[in-house]
């Protein structure tokens, strides 16, 4: 918590790109721990480390007030993109969480439908067995927030949780986007699971793309949006201010 007054944590964002328009769709919230010692830590090893320290909630409520900050400041200005933040299973197993998130959005006139929640399958199985969590989910639902099944495909059940679950897009692991190039039976299953995810209504996201080969099959292959290093890293606020003018 004290790094989080001293400003170490901060936030930044990277982009999706409708692969039709080339134009942003939506943008990414990613925590950024820089200790003066240490250097920068990464989230994969901040986020555990909050989550056992008890300060998970702290580090998620920074992220969802800078980024809807950002979001109602566009919303403002007539673009109508959405934010996305990821969540952790730990915070939504707090009742009152779904009353935070809408009463952070008011506080920052944020519209809802200018939010998203990434959760991934490790949360939506955590889900089944509390039932706070899908209370949670089920409100912010109601409210207008939309969610996204993160790392889609890594897990063992992805199908099942997009049932119990409401869902409304689904981001393809980097992992496939990346093993596609190289191995048909990869592509095969992508493009298998991409028309099973619009047969249900879902977006389909690519993620971690990162050259102009993997951009060219994922168009191919009929994914909705995309995000990768191929067109930005995530980048600081003033950064994709000047992004975000330029369309
Ligand atoms: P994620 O949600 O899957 O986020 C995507 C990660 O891939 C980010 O790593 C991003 O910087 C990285 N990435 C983006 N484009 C590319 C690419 O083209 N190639 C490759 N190889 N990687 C790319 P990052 O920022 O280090 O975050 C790691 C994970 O930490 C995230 O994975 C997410 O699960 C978690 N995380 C990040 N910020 C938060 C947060 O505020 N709250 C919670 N609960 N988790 C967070
Ligand atoms: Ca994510
Ligand atoms: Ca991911």
């Amino acid at each position: 918590p004290q790094a989080l007054k001293d400003g170490k944590i901060y936030v930044v964002y990277q982009p999706q790109y409708d692969i039709l328009s080339g134009k942003i769709t939506s943008y990414e919230a990613l925590v950024r721990w820089h200790d003066e010692e240490l250097g920068q830590i990464s989230p994969e090893e901040l986020i555990p480390l909050a989550e056992d320290c008890g300060f998970i909630q702290s580090v998620g409520r920074f992220v969802l007030d800078e980024a809807t900050k950002v979001a109602a400041k566009w919303h403002k200005e007539g673009k109508k993109l959405a934010v996305s933040i990821n969540t952790s299973a730990r915070e939504f197993m707090s009742s009152e969480l779904s009353k935070y998130v809408l009463d952070i959005l008011e506080e920052n006139k944020c519209p809802p439908e200018a939010l998203q929640i990434e959760v991934t399958e490790r949360f939506a199985f955590q889900a089944e067995e509390e039932q706070a969590i899908v209370q949670n989910v089920q409100q912010l639902t109601k409210a207008g927030i939309h969610f996204a099944l993160d790392d889609f495909g890594t897990g063992f059940a992805s199908f099942r949780y997009l049932q119990s679950l409401p869902i409304s897009k689904v981001k393809m692991d980097k992992s496939y986007i990346q093993g596609m190039i190289t191995q048909p039976k990869t592509r095969k299953l992508v493009e298998g699971l991409v028309q099973l995810c619009h047969s249900l209504d879902l977006i389909v996201t690519a993620e971690g793309v990162e050259t102009e080969e993997q951009l060219e099959l994922i168009q191919t292959l009929g994914f909705d949006t995309a995000q990768g290093y191929y067109f930005n890293a995530p980048v600081r606020e003033d950064e994709l201010t000047a992004l975000l003018e330029e369309q």
